[in-house]
C-alpha cells in the first residue's frame, strides 16, 4: 500500500475514537474490576483478531502509541469532513473543503502537543509539513467525486454509539456520519482515507460498519438500511445492505470474538501472531516475536477479571 494513502490498521483514524476497551485505566480506583464496563469497538476487535498480543497492548496494558503521519491525516481528513456539514449545502464545494485543512490542523495540534513532533521546525521539516497539507487536500477532493455533500443533510456526525450486549461486552464506537430519510431509513457512512480493499479483505472491512449496524439496531430498533464505505485513497465505494439475518450474524460474530478475548484474559496469554501488521506495530521492542519481553500483566489482570459467568 502506498504510504500516503494508507490507513494505519487498528489504529483510530479520528479525534475521540476509544482506542482502549476496557474501561477505566488500570491502577485507578475506577479501573479495579468492579468498576469496568468493559466494551469492544470494531477497531480493537480487529486488533484481537489479527494478533491477539497488539490487543493485550493496546487494550489491557494501555501502551502510549506514537501518532503517524498517516493516522494523523486521517484525523485531519475526518475533522475536515465533520466540519464541512456545518456549511450551507451549496457551500460545501471542494475549495471550502481544502480551504478548512490549516485552521483544523492547528486546532488538532493544540489539542495533541505530540502533533507537533510529526514535522520538524527546520526547512526540510517544513516542506514535509506542506506536503503533507498537500495530501490531505487531495484526499479530500476526491471525496467530492464519491458523493455530493450539497445533496445531504446528515443527521449525525462523529456519532458516539453504545449499547450493552446481553452477557457479553457493551459495544461501542464513533459513526463517521449518519443518514436518515424522511421515512426513517438509516445509512451509516464512514470514511477510509486508505485504498479500497481487494475482494479477498472486503468482508472483514465490512465488518467494522456492519458492527456500527448491529449498535444502531439494538439501540434505535431499526435496522439500517444502507452501509457505506467511502475510500479516499483509491476512491471507491464498498456499499452492503444489511438485513436482520446479516445483523444476527454478525452478533454471532462479535460474541465470538468477545468469548475468545475471555479465554485469553483468564489464562493470560496472549499470543503473538506476526503478520503484515507488524510493520506499523509500535511494540515490537516489547513483542516475542521480535526478541522482545512484553511488561508484566497490569493490576493483576487475571486475578481481577474472570470471565464472565465464570
Ligand atoms: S509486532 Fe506484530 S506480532 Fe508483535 S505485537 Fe505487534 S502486531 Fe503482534
Amino acid at each position: 500500500m502506498s504510504s500516503t494513502t494508507t490507513d494505519v490498521p487498528g489504529s483510530p483514524e479520528r479525534p475521540g475514537e476509544p482506542v482502549a476497551d476496557g474501561g477505566p485505566p488500570p491502577g485507578t480506583a475506577a479501573g479495579t474490576a468492579a468498576g469496568r464496563a468493559r466494551g469492544l469497538s470494531p477497531s480493537r476487535a480487529a486488533d484481537f483478531l489479527r494478533c491477539p498480543l497488539l490487543y493485550r497492548f493496546r487494550t489491557i496494558d494501555r501502551l502510549e502509541e506514537a501518532p503517524s503521519p498517516a493516522a494523523a491525516r486521517g484525523t485531519l481528513v475526518h475533522a475536515v469532513l465533520e466540519r464541512l456539514f456545518d456549511l450551507p449545502a451549496a457551500e460545501r464545494t471542494p475549495e471550502a473543503a481544502c480551504g478548512m485543512v490549516e485552521e483544523r490542523w492547528r486546532e488538532l495540534l493544540a489539542g495533541d502537543e505530540r502533533l507537533g513532533a510529526l514535522f520538524g521546525d527546520d526547512e526540510d521539516g517544513r516542506a514535509a509539513l506542506q506536503r503533507w497539507l498537500a495530501q490531505a487536500r487531495s484526499l479530500l477532493r476526491r471525496y467530492f467525486d464519491l458523493e455530493d455533500p450539497t445533496r445531504l443533510e446528515p443527521a449525525g456526525r462523529e456519532v458516539r454509539v453504545e449499547v450493552p450486549l446481553e452477557g457479553g461486552p457493551v459495544l461501542r464506537g464513533v459513526v463517521d456520519r449518519l443518514d436518515v430519510a424522511p421515512d426513517g431509513r438509516l445509512r451509516v457512512v464512514d470514511y477510509k482515507t486508505g485504498r479500497a480493499p481487494s475482494d479477498r479483505f472486503a468482508a472483514a472491512a465490512l465488518f467494522q460498519i456492519r458492527f456500527y449496524a448491529l449498535v444502531l439496531w439494538r439501540l434505535r430498533g431499526v435496522v439500517p438500511r444502507s452501509l457505506r464505505l467511502v475510500y479516499l485513497g483509491s476512491g471507491e465505494v464498498l456499499g452492503h445492505c444489511p438485513d436482520e439475518d446479516d445483523l444476527r450474524a454478525t452478533e454471532r460474530e462479535v460474541r465470538a470474538v468477545w468469548e475468545a478475548i475471555e479465554r485469553n484474559r483468564a489464562s493470560g496469554e496472549w499470543p503473538a501472531t506476526p503478520g503484515r501488521l507488524c510493520s506499523w506495530c509500535d511494540h515490537k521492542a516489547l513483542c516475542p516475536a521480535f526478541g522482545g519481553t512484553p511488561p508484566p500483566l497490569p493490576g493483576g489482570d487475571v486475578a481481577q477479571d474472570p470471565p464472565r459467568g465464570a
